[in-house]
């Protein structure tokens, strides 16, 4: 198998040192699937990489290999990193995948179908660097459920900038499209809730069930028996495929400036806010407020401005001082329009 056709390219290449580079195809705890030019093999982390507190391999990663044994070494610089808040209290990043370039958001045409899901998901593709792709499913049902796909696909178009592709896995209709925005090599990875038919479209893409090909069996350290799911998948058309089954909740870990790259229009409106730091919530002179923009749009990104500050103040002692400050003076000039009437 030629590295390039895994995704391998300069920007790996200029780290490469020494050892056998390999694709992460597959990521637990311990337990890693690589990918080599001579194939597929079970690997483990050295001692070294262990010790330095470095990075920790992702499906996704591009790795370097002892030359002698399947012993991770090396994680090389990853282009894109997926990642989410960990779920739980935790105020830690947890990596999905690294390395993809397009995300493709799924979305059911059904009585599920909710923009506010997607509106979050886009702000995780562009944290990520990967571009977005939305793919509404079930295209099928959307007239039983009274969705004008017509409508939604012209109105997701315009706030998002991203292709949006009606598509049904079941009965495998529009699918054509998607083998034009990725070139041989590119990896894409598949992101939306349970039942949204991630699976169905693995499967209906792969031309074969996942189920046949997705699990290795394998020994572990104490020769166990234990069982493998390769996350990646080469597709016909020659991209790859990350699949990540089982992701429920997806809690942003992002930057407001992240997040703002997703409301363009919200944002666009808010530059005629009299205070530069609006926040869009109670303000005096807010244009959002004022703008006759979608109120549910502009409630979600409310909702993840407070999530996205909840976390800056956690995360960062600094931040959090400076977001005080900024309260103060809104505070301020609230108090003084209560007193002056304005
Ligand atoms: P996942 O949880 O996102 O992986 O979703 P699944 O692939 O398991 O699909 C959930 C349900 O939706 C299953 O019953 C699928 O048969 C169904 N489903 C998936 N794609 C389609 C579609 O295009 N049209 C219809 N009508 N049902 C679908």
């Amino acid at each position: 198998m030629q590295l390039e056709k895994l995704g391998w390219n300069g920007f790996f290449a200029s780290q490469a040192r020494a050892g056998v580079p390999a694709r992460v195809a597959s990521a637990t705890r311990e337990h890693f699937l690589v990918w080599t030019e001579n194939g597929e093999v079970e690997a483990s982390v050295s001692g070294q990489v262990r010790r330095n507190g470095s990075t920790w391999p992702a499906v996704g990663d591009w790795v370097a290999l002892r030359p002698d044994a399947p012993v991770i070494q090396q994680v090389f610089e990853r282009r894109t990193v997926l990642s989410r808040k960990h779920p739980g209290h935790a105020m830690d990043e947890q990596v999905l995948a690294t390395n993809i370039d397009a995300l493709f958001i799924v979305s059911g045409l059904d009585g599920d179908y909710n923009e506010r899901r997607i509106e979050r998901y886009l702000v995780v593709a562009r944290q990520s660097g990967a571009r977005p792709v939305i793919l509404l499913n079930k295209s099928d049902l959307a007239e039983q459920y009274r969705i004008d796909v017509g409508e939604v696909v012209a109105r997701l178009r315009h706030w998002s900038g991203a292709p949006v592709l009606a598509v049904s896995a079941a009965a495998g209709d529009g699918l054509e499209g998607l083998a034009d925005l990725l070139a041989p090599g590119e990896t894409a990875a598949l992101i939306g809730s349970s039942g949204v038919g991630k699976s169905t479209l693995v499967n209906r893409l792969l031309g074969q069930s996942r189920q046949v090909i997705g699990e290795v069996q394998a020994d572990d350290n104490r020769g166990r028996h234990t069982t493998t799911v390769r996350s990646m998948f080469i597709m016909p058309g020659g991209w790859l495929l990350i699949d990540m089954p089982g992701l429920r909740e997806v809690q942003l870990w992002a930057s407001p400036e992240q997040l703002d790259a997703s409301f363009e229009d919200v944002r666009e409106i808010a530059q005629a806010c009299r205070f530069r730091d609006c926040t869009h919530n109670d303000e005096p002179g807010c244009a959002v407020a004022a703008s006759g923009l979608d109120e549910d749009r502009i409630e979600n990104y409310r909702k993840m401005q407070r999530e996205l500050d909840y976390l800056d103040r956690k995360t960062d002692k600094r931040l959090m001082s400076e977001t005080r400050a900024r309260w103060k003076i809104i505070h301020k000039a609230m108090r003084k329009k209560t007193k002056d009437g304005w």
